[in-house]
């Protein structure tokens, strides 16, 4: 799949000169006086491109602070005029849409719990329809691809040219480490598929938790991603939502001052030619991997055409249990993550069960 958008790219809305750009502010907009405050340390740090805010907050259960809607829209406009800084919120409808253009909101993003409802994302897509206001989309909650890019589709077709992805990780209920996995794959698959489209990590949501921040936003960048949406609060531990995840203003600024963000490409030539030997290296390994996985898929075969020939079943439990524990050992030796080496055994043998289950069928056919 390839997705043809032609979005405008980020410093062109932002107005931004340096990478990543920065949105940074509290969960929810709690009273004036917690979002000035804020505001006006985050303006100071001299970094932060949109000031961010929840006006309208989607909790998971009822009776939790669920925005000061309209009032604090007022407030969120008061501090743009104040500090001369863009502003941005969620929204998750029409009526959030219009009141959001009516205080100027500079950036509008839309919720993961709203990206899954294609029928929420077209009603607001037909809202905005002839404004030329930001549009974030934050991923859905559960990692499928195609609802993220469905989105980005209707607010292109609406006519919304600035356009940007915020990752903020999946639910499971594994919660061990993170609040919301991060599953990189799908955003890196989105980069892939569509690379127009910049990506923005929202390090506070995923990790959930405050000491989790700064290394999620380094492995942004390492990633190349274009954005950060940090979650910063004056208080943070008095916070009305999210308190665990939010960092004071000047822990932000300790986070910027030690990340270490990378650039996609260099212009120096020594690294170029360097990369490429590198590159070709690997290209050389690549082509010998795939030779081993055809001599070991024709092993495979034989043994297929063996176990049909003597009536015995495709799949030995045994010896998968051996396999798993000896590669799983050998990869340790070698110095490989046993996460992936079990993963990489796993396919292998799958392949090897389906190639043999087809050796088997083929002969059932002919009889
Ligand atoms: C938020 O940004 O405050 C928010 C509610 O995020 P999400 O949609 O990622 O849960
Ligand atoms: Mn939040």
């Amino acid at each position: 799949m390839k997705v043809e958008l032609n979005v405008n790219p980020i410093e062109s809305w932002a107005k931004t000169k340096h990478k990543p750009l920065l949105i940074a502010g509290p969960c929810s907009a709690e009273t004036p006086e917690q979002l000035f405050a804020t505001a006006k340390l985050l303006k100071e740090l001299g970094k932060v491109d949109v000031l961010r805010a929840g006006i309208w907050k989607p909790r998971t259960r009822p009776n939790s602070f669920e925005g000061s809607g309209e009032e604090g829209l007022k407030w969120l406009s008061d501090v743009k005029k104040e500090l001369n800084i863009p502003i941005g919120t969620e929204v998750a409808n029409p009526q959030h849409i219009e009141l959001a253009l009516k205080y100027d909101v500079d950036v509008l993003w839309v919720g993961a719990r709203t990206t899954v409802s294609p029928f929420a994302v077209q009603e607001m897509a037909d809202a905005l329809q002839g404004t030329d206001k930001a549009v974030l989309v934050k991923n859905p909650t559960h990692p499928e691809l195609g609802l993220w890019v469905g989105a980005f589709e209707r607010f292109y077709r609406a006519g919304i040219r600035n356009l940007a992805a915020i990752h903020r990780g999946f639910s499971t209920i594994d919660k061990a480490k993170y609040r919301n996995v991060p599953t990189w794959v799908i955003p890196i698959e989105l980069k892939r598929i569509a690379p127009q489209i910049p990506i923005i990590c929202d390090p506070s949501h995923i990790g959930g938790k405050r000491d989790l921040i700064f290394e999620i936003s380094q492995k942004a960048m390492d990633l190349g991603f274009d954005g950060l949406m940090i979650e910063t609060h004056i208080d943070p531990d008095k916070a009305w939502s999210d308190a665990d995840q939010q960092v004071t203003p000047a822990r932000l600024g300790e986070i910027l001052t030690e990340l270490k963000v990378r650039d996609e490409n260099s212009a120096s030539r020594d690294f170029n030619d360097h990369l490429a030997e590198l590159r070709e290296k690997i290209d050389n390994i690549d082509r010998e991997l795939l030779e081993i996985l055809a001599t070991r898929m024709a092993v495979v075969e034989k043994i297929g055409e063996y176990k049909r020939d003597n009536n015995v079943t495709t799949l030995q439990v045994s010896r998968w249990d051996e396999i798993m524990k000896n590669r799983s050992e050998m990869g340790k030796k070698l110095g490989l993550n046993d996460e992936f080496i079990q993963e990489v055994f796993k396919l292998v043998h799958e392949e090897s069960i389906r190639k043999q289950t087809e050796i088997m069928k083929a002969v059932e056919s002919k009889a």
